[in-house]
């Protein structure tokens, strides 16, 4: 029987300027716009989907671009710090190039893991956390949008790092409801992960000296779990229940079924079916080019239309001329 979960689904943020976004993600990091809908709560704001072509669970970074005036959040304990894409080991002179060409300040290389991984750690236009790794342990197919030529392009997440009061709680919900096991330590960090392989990893830090992170623009609002359907969703509810924990009722999000809880470190997980996917309601050659409501909004489609800030979306234009 396969596993109950998968690995990570996807990620989300909350960020401010509609057009930065979308060429941070798509322009600078070569993401696909993979969807452009709305917040289902609030449908003045875009809810946008970048990832790989077809919105591959483990490639998703999905943002709600509140706009320039949100509240700014805060790095600190009880916070997803970082979301990690990976990158082939040999595209790290191609990305330190590319990151001062479109003057994003980096932090200088650095190993990991005995030097398994390089690490070059930015912050996109809020402040979110970002981290490239460059690896050789990822056998994804290249994302590749035109901006960023295949052999250097994202490969997709490579983990999230969890900043925590103290990891054990944390530690043991992964690996006895969530099926991780704990794949390697290094300085303080514990990675978690389904497997030994990117896109499915889970890096915890104790960090107890932190200020209290704060939810806001820049910040990671949650981590989705991936798991293959809506039988498997209820039964990991069920565990969960019998565990303590008490997840959400099971929410249509279109794309996905999902639940949502909080982890004892306060970070909000929640657990994702792969099915039905973005194309759903799109042409699977299509995605991301045109807007995407679910049923209850089209009937105020146009006013909806209004209210939303229209944004250029060419990312072939961030390609670099060598
Ligand atoms: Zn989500």
């Amino acid at each position: 029987m396969s596993k109950l979960i998968s690995g990570i689904h996807h990620v989300t943020a909350i960020s401010g300027d509609t057009q930065r976004n979308i060429d941070f993600y798509t322009g600078v990091l070569g993401l696909y716009l993979v969807k452009q809908t709305v917040n289902f709560d609030y449908p003045e704001v875009y809810h946008f989907y970048f990832g790989d072509k077809q919105g591959t669970p483990g490639t998703i970074m999905t943002t709600f671009p509140y706009g320039e005036d949100a509240r700014m959040g805060r790095h600190g304990k009880g916070k997803i710090s970082t979301t990690a894409f990976s990158v082939p080991y040999l595209s790290l002179n191609y990305w330190l190039k590319r990151l001062e060409h479109f003057q994003i300040l980096y932090k200088h290389p650095q190993e990991r893991f005995s030097g398994s991984e390089v690490v070059v750690y930015f912050e996109d236009h809020d402040g979110m956390g970002i981290e490239l790794i460059f690896n050789d342990a990822d056998n994804r197919e290249p994302i590749t949008n035109g901006s960023v030529q295949s052999e250097y392009a994202i490969l997709g997440i490579h983990h999230v790092e969890l900043w925590l009061e103290s990891y054990e709680l944390t530690a043991a919900l992964l690996t006895e409801q969530l099926n991780h096991k704990l794949i390697s330590e290094s300085s303080g960090t514990l990675r978690f992960g389904v497997e030994n392989s990117p896109g499915k990893f889970v890096d915890l830090l104790g960090m107890p000296n932190s200020m209290k992170g704060l939810e806001g623009r820049g910040m990671v609002h949650h981590v989705a779990f991936s798991t293959s359907d809506e039988i498997k969703l209820k039964g990991l509810k069920e565990n969960l229940l019998s565990y303590g924990i008490a997840p959400t009722s099971v929410r249509d999000r279109n794309y996905f079924k999902s639940i949502y809880f909080n982890e004892p470190g306060g970070i909000l997980f929640e657990i994702a079916t792969e099915n039905p996917g973005f194309a759903v309601d799109e042409d699977p050659d299509r995605l991301g080019q045109s807007l995407k409501l679910p049923l209850q909004f089209e009937e105020t489609r146009s006013s909806i239309e209004k209210k939303l800030i229209k944004f250029n979306y060419n990312p072939t234009e961030f390609k670099l001329l060598q």
